[in-house]
């Protein structure tokens, strides 16, 4: 389905854009500002942030209640300030575990550290919290701002396009919902993209990694670790409650070449998810001499990485944030972050957009995100490649790189492409 621009509306068009929708006026049909698919991280922050503007939102989500499984877990800086916006950052801070450094080790010794403090943002440190946390803390503060906004149980299926509005119905039952504006925060190739015709690139790596939070044991305390091993990298990022979570690159008879996405399993759950605690640990072990004791692993997963990005985040009504508009490699953690500053940045807009009309702050805007999503893949796909098995040759280069980055200057660079300074 093709929606017409709002700049190329014939003048009907135009003041239907502006005008209200009053779709209650059709049974089983309800209307709204705006319209977001998807209560993930993404979908739930904009949703906040535009109920905090006092427009009228509803929120989409085929689950019902909480996600069980935690993928992300570092907020970086800009986004702390987003959080802070949205009124949530003090519940992040309670809640979180503060990082202020990351060092890189090579032989059990620290070649080169981060300090976060001194990257020019007004919180100069990453907070570390379980996604199925954040979530939770978002959720409430769009219940206490708009009680009633998200509709758990509603799978968006077919999208119609409407004088002046998106009529969005639900898979099952006669339910819709008719929008000013919609905007897609359902992952990746979700209902939205497809129906606004945005298609994109999308590229797999080889690279597979095995990841899991256990006990903390180390000595690390609050800092992050990257230890670099010629086999492959192995990650350790404190969370709150004495727990790491370790990711490692699996070896290559585990990779599977030019399959995509990630497939998570709890270990408690299930034999596999006990084998991939076991696996880690030996490979933890193997790489770094530290031993993890599986036994208190509380969750694994195994996943492959890709990068993919739509070819645009806004066509006519239908917008795009979140995974639904980019996909980084999760190895450097900025996906959700990178989601967030999408919406953060579309919530200031939107109002103006929907008051008169202009397109133009929204080409600028997706202008930006995707630019700055670019960057973010850049620098997974930097941390891909000095984490990634090598010969002695290449390792040696890879201590080279290590040891400039033991120097004020680049390792004030690494520090703010880490934190995602300026994206
Ligand atoms: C192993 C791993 C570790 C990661 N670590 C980090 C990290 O540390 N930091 C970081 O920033 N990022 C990290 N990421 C990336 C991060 O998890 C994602 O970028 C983030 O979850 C994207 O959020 P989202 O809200 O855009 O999409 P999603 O989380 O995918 O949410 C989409 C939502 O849309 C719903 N939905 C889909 N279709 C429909 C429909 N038709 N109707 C209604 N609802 C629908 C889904 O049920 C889902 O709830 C990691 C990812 C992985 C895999």
């Amino acid at each position: 389905m093709r929606m017409p621009e709002p700049g190329s509306l014939p003048r009907r068009g135009r003041e239907a854009w502006r005008a209200g929708v009053s779709g209650a006026a059709v049974s089983g049909v309800t209307g709204a500002d705006v319209a977001v698919v998807g209560a993930g991280p993404v979908g739930v922050f904009l949703a906040t942030a535009l109920a905090l503007r006092g427009l009228d939102v509803v929120l989409l989500e085929r689950r019902v209640g909480e996600r069980r499984h935690s993928r992300a877990i570092g907020i970086h800086p800009p986004s702390l300030a987003a959080l802070e916006r949205l009124g949530v950052l003090d519940e992040i801070l309670r809640r979180g575990m503060r990082v202020d450094r990351g060092v890189l080790r090579i032989d059990g010794q620290d070649a080169a550290a981060l300090e976060f403090a001194r990257v020019p943002e007004r919180h100069p440190f990453v907070i570390t919290l379980p996604q199925v946390e954040t979530e939770r803390i978002l959720r409430a503060r769009l219940d206490a701002l708009a009680p009633g906004a998200l509709r758990e149980g509603f799978t968006v299926g077919r999208i119609e396009a409407l004088p002046g509005r998106v009529r969005l119905h639900a898979v099952a039952g006669p339910s819709a919902v008719d929008a000013r504006l919609v905007v897609g925060a359902d992952g990746p190739l979700g209902v939205v993209r497809r129906a606004a015709g945005l298609g994109g690139t999308s590229r797999a790596y080889r690279h597979r990694y095995v990841m899991g939070d256990v006990a903390d044991e180390t000595d690390d305390g609050a800092t992050a670790v990257l230890h670099l091993n010629p086999d492959g990298i192995v990650e350790s990022f404190p969370l709150p409650g004495g727990v790491r979570r370790w990711v490692t690159h699996l070896p290559e008879q585990h990779e599977q070449h030019g399959t995509c996405g990630s497939s998570h399993r709890r270990a408690a759950e299930d034999d596999d998810g006990a084998r991939a605690a076991a696996r880690l640990a030996d490979l933890v072990d193997a790489r770094t001499g530290i031993r993890i004791d599986p036994a208190t692993t509380t969750m694994t997963s195994e996943f492959g990485v890709r990068r993919a990005a739509a070819s645009g985040m806004a066509r006519g009504r239908m917008l795009l944030v979140g995974d639904a508009a980019h996909e980084v490699s999760p190895i450097g953690g900025q996906g959700m972050n990178l989601g967030w500053l999408d919406a953060d940045e579309l919530a200031e807009i939107v109002p103006e957009v929907l008051r008169s009309g202009r397109r133009e702050p929204l080409v600028a805007w997706q202008r930006r995100r995707l630019a700055s999503a670019a960057r973010a893949a850049r620098m997974a796909e930097f941390n891909m490649a000095m984490g990634s098995p090598c010969g002695p040759l290449a390792f040696a280069a890879r201590r080279l790189v290590v040891a400039g980055a033991s120097g004020p200057l680049l390792a004030g660079r690494l520090a703010r492409a880490f934190t995602m300074h300026g994206l």
